[in-house]
């Protein structure tokens, strides 16, 4: 939605320079903010045949033209296609430096796949289309022009500003977290970070629901599934053979389901959830944190299961602000 990147900028700006900037975001900054949203997202940023260098250089180029001296604005990347955007706002020095890092690469769109070219920014009935519109170049479009804001209101707070656009979160083998970690932490070194892929703002025909904040991470595993038995020759096929065996396996790894199981976090997250949603499904969230679980609610929302069964077990993790989700789940079956 059109609105929810300009909510979340102004958000964004309170956030940390509450009185330096007016919460209301002007027509040229959501003129911006525009403009910097429909370059990030018509320049092709998957790990098949795009770069992330390509981005992190126009965002340092917007940064550049917004007054930050060259010494406060870098591309760095393991080779030419991978590259991440690390600037920096000084501040007096008299607390350790924040990080905002978000990440620049979109997850593969194939053309044939899409109603719509996937490279083009497209507006329509109050909904922007193209990769990476939610996941999460509205992200990075809001920090880099809430940084090119507080360098042209010459703001300077009480710690560095630390910004960090970076490569291969979806996937691909240069992570830029881990990359500007392992070459560069000099550049990165924060008190902590900030991360808007980890939250979200929602509004509902202009009326702001919630912020997001992700306190846990749900995580997955992969497994190697090995069959042997005695074989024998084509020539004499048996009933004994290995890749039914793991066929008959692997069926019954889908009817199995895992148990229901909530922890503080994802009861809060229902609890506060429930109001917000309403109708049925606020109902049958209510109706799973009842003991024992109404079972019919259960049934009612298998979307949400996820958070409830699996192979995680979500705890606060001590550097829970530097987290990068990356929901590649496949839905649960409703249990029956
Ligand atoms: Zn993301």
């Amino acid at each position: 939605m059109k609105s929810r990147t300009l909510f979340a900028l102004a958000l964004f700006a309170g956030l940390f320079c509450a009185g330096a900037l007016r919460a209301q975001v002007n027509d040229s900054t959501k003129q911006l903010s525009r403009e910097i949203f429909k370059q990030l997202v018509e320049i092709n940023t998957t790990d098949s045949v795009g770069s992330t260098t390509i981005a992190a250089q126009a965002m340092a180029k917007r940064l550049l033209d917004a007054g930050f001296p060259a010494s406060d604005v870098q591309v760095l990347g393991p080779n030419d296609r991978k590259g991440n955007m690390v600037a920096r706002i000084h501040g007096t020095g008299a607390k350790k430096p924040l990080l905002f890092i978000c990440h620049l690469d979109v997850v593969e769109a194939r053309r044939a796949d899409w109603s719509m070219d996937p490279f083009q920014f497209i507006e329509k009935d109050g909904y922007f289309y193209g990769r990476g519109t939610g996941d999460i170049k509205d992200g990075d479009t809001f920090l880099v022009t809430t940084f090119i804001r507080l360098k042209q209101e010459h703001y300077q707070p009480d710690r560095d500003l630390i910004l960090a656009l970076t490569a291969d979160e979806e996937g691909g083998a240069f992570n830029g977290v881990a990359w500007l970690i392992k070459n560069h932490r000099d550049l990165i070194d924060a008190e902590y970070v900030i991360n808007p892929d980890a939250g979200d703002f929602e509004l509902d025909n202009g009326k702001h629901l919630l912020v997001g904040i992700q306190a846990s991470e749900k995580l997955y595993q992969d497994f190697d599934l090995k069959v042997t038995n005695p074989g024998g020759h084509s020539s004499l096929p048996t009933s004994e053979n290995a890749i039914y065996q793991l066929a008959e396996g692997l069926t019954r790894l889908e009817k199995y389901h895992f148990p229901f199981e909530l922890n503080e976090v994802t009861r809060e997250y229902f609890k506060q959830e429930a109001d917000i949603v309403g109708g049925q499904t606020g109902a049958d969230m209510k109706g799973i944190l009842q003991t024992p679980p109404d079972p019919a609610a259960l049934r009612g929302f298998p979307r949400y299961l996820i958070t409830t069964r699996g192979f995680a077990r979500p705890a606060l993790p001590r550097d829970w602000t530097a987290a990068t989700p990356t929901t590649l789940c496949p839905e649960w079956r409703t249990p029956t």
